[in-house]
């Protein structure tokens, strides 16, 4: 069942989302070669709850961390770990998501640790720009796969494949709430987006085309090849000013 929020949800979800903007602008200014990823998770933690928030991740099916801490051909559930040290030129995608007040916000971006190879960033250009053409067709009345057509067919015209075992989803009271938003497919199928939907659109971007697997931690999600991939996630309403974005430092 897709949840619907009332104007007063939308508003507390938009000020729980400019609070987990701050905190991943925040991340993201604390990231240097040298750093552990599990840095950036104690980081969190305390970020999340001086906000009066509280980690989704950790609760949600036991991931042992509060951000997914992704490198490089790591596609998404990179644990935090303090084995696992930044290095110049490295993409470093964090994931991160709360609860407060009863309601939840995600998202994610990938960025580069110091200089990248010309390729990483086209990469990143493209990951980051596919989220934008999704969010372009979030209006009342659109088409669930519109969104979906939007990302996959403008990550394939770029030369880069969407991953398609890892798709976006709906969310309010949970994390992952119905529908499911895949980064693919045909347009003009699945449900029509309704004021009041929350979306949590999320592509991730690669370089390969072949499917992922999951490593022996049994979270971390690789690409087949060892290439690049790229994450980034809003969560976004749907109203009838067109789509807002949630996860917005304002
Ligand atoms: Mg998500």
């Amino acid at each position: 069942m897709i949840s619907i929020k009332s104007e007063d949800e939308l508003r507390l979800m938009q000020e729980n989302g400019r609070l987990l903007a701050e905190i991943l602008a925040e991340l993201v200014a604390e990231v240097e070669a040298g750093r552990t990823t599990s840095f950036f998770n104690e980081r969190a933690v305390e970020w999340i709850s001086q906000c009066g928030g509280e980690s989704v991740f950790d609760r949600y099916a036991g991931f042992p961390g509060v951000i997914n801490a992704s490198l490089n051909e790591e596609v998404v559930h990179g644990v935090p770990s303090e084995e696992r040290v930044l290095k110049s030129g490295d993409l470093f995608s964090i994931d991160i998501g709360m609860t407060r007040h009863g309601f939840c916000v995600d998202m994610a971006t990938t960025v580069g640790v110091g200089p990248v190879s010309e390729a990483a960033k086209r990469l990143l250009e493209v990951g980051e720009q596919s989220l934008w053409e999704g969010i372009k067709e979030v209006r009342i009345a659109k088409r669930l796969s519109d969104v979906s057509h939007a990302i996959g067919t403008y990550v394939e015209s770029q030369g880069f494949h969407v991953v398609r075992e890892y798709v976006g989803h709906g969310i309010g009271h949970d994390l992952h709430e119905d529908p499911q938003i895949p980064n693919y497919g045909p347009p003009g199928r699945g449900v029509r987006l309704r004021e009041g939907m929350t979306l949590a659109i999320e592509p991730m971007v690669k370089v390969d085309d072949l499917p992922t697997s999951v490593r022996d931690d049994g979270w971390t999600v690789v690409t087949a090849s060892g290439g690049l991939s790229v994450h980034f996630e809003h969560t976004v309403a749907v109203t009838k000013e067109g789509a807002v974005v949630l996860t917005l430092r304002r």
